[in-house]
């Protein structure tokens, strides 16, 4: 700590001077976030120092956080269902095996997730004590049912499904998972956290939600496509009430139950997440999504036209190439078996992709 405290000016010229040692995000290419939309800023900067955590001291706060996971519900089928909003996809997947471990009791209790699921999960299964199983994916990256089915026994207390893969932008045949749910009354968890954004949203969209019957809990994140600032994430669950199984005593706030896993939580992004949703509608958020997953388009034609090929044909705006460079200042990413990878977010717009490929066909030449 300082001894002596700084002159506003001293300090906010050092503040922005590190600023600027951050990436301009014109050249962002990796993220699953994206320049918060100036609805969600000044929501966020109105609701800066709510705590949900103490809810009876935010009544306000705390009815735009259900009416949060109300639009989500009504967005993905099914208005009655209950949830929470997290600090994003790590703590709802957490979360979601968490409530799966309380609700499905097993001696040495499993999980089984897609090759491509997000690494949050080994993080959830280390700190529950749970096997992770993985099965593997066809060769359309997506993962096979049946292979899935297979690794079900017993002890298996949730199988997951990924709407939206972080790395190839797939999403798995959840009807498919979904009806395996049923048949064995599996706890299946829909990690929605990129796609949740995206597919209610496409020309066609693909069943992934709670329209099918064996969909228990999904995680969807207003702070990736859904623009909001970050930290906003949620976690639905079917049943109304169900997230009450992870209930702990709270005896000192205006709440005497708690089930989330953070004790304070912003408001702040909860109000810039709503904001977002209620200012764009299913109209405007169609119109982004159609724009992000236009130029995703337009990338992966371009590409070809340079003679490189895509590793797969995504189901929401990610790329992925075969190819081993990429030119500066660009930041892009590498899937962990080597393939180039893009995310088409709203910040990406089609000038930036025009400019990115001009400056790869300028490497390659
Ligand atoms: N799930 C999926 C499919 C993701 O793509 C990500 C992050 O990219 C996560 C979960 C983790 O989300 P967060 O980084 O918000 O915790």
């Amino acid at each position: 700590m300082l001894n002596k405290g700084l002159t506003e000016d001293d300090l906010f010229s050092f503040l922005s001077s590190r600023k600027k040692e951050d990436i301009d995000h014109r050249y962002i290419l990796s993220s699953m976030c994206t320049l918060p939309h100036p609805v969600a800023v000044m929501a966020h900067c109105m609701f800066m120092e709510t705590n949900l955590g103490d809810p009876g001291l935010f009544p306000g706060t705390a009815s735009l956080e259900r009416l949060l996971i109300e639009r989500f519900g009504t967005l993905f089928h099914h208005r009655e269902a209950g949830g929470y909003a997290t600090s994003g996809g790590t703590e709802s997947n957490i979360q979601a095996l968490r409530l799966a471990k309380a609700l499905r009791h097993a001696t040495c209790p499993n999980v089984v997730v897609p090759e491509s699921a997000h690494f949050s999960f080994k993080k959830a299964c280390d700190i529950l004590g749970l096997e992770m199983r993985t099965a593997p994916l066809g060769p359309d990256h997506r993962m096979s049912a049946d292979a899935a089915a297979e690794l079900v026994d017993k002890n298996t207390i949730c199988m997951v499904g990924v709407a939206g893969t972080t790395e190839y932008g797939m999403v798995d045949p959840i009807a498919d998972l979904a009806k395996i749910a049923c048949q064995h009354d599996l706890f299946l968890h829909v990690d929605a956290a990129f796609g949740g954004m995206v597919i209610p949203f496409l020309e066609r969209p693909v069943p992934f939600d709670f329209a099918l019957p064996g969909v228990t809990t999904i995680a969807v994140d207003p702070h990736k496509m859904g623009m909001s600032t970050i930290p906003a994430g949620c976690l639905l669950t079917r049943e109304t009430d169900m997230l009450d199984a992870l209930n702990i005593d709270t005896p000192y706030l205006t709440v005497k139950k708690e089930y989330t896993l953070a004790g304070t939580r912003p408001g702040a992004p909860v109000a810039g997440a709503l904001a977002v949703l209620d200012y764009f509608g299913v109209e405007g958020m169609k119109a982004i999504v159609a724009g992000c997953m236009k130029n995703t388009g337009r990338l992966i034609a371009g590409m070809g036209a340079l003679g490189i090929l895509p590793a797969a044909i995504p189901d929401v705006n990610v790329a992925t190439f075969i190819c081993e460079k990429a030119p500066s200042p660009w930041k892009v990413s590498w899937t962990r078996n080597g393939h180039l990878r893009i995310v088409c977010m709203p910040h990406v717009t089609r000038d930036r992709i025009e400019a990115f490929l001009n400056d790869f066909g300028d490497m390659h030449a």
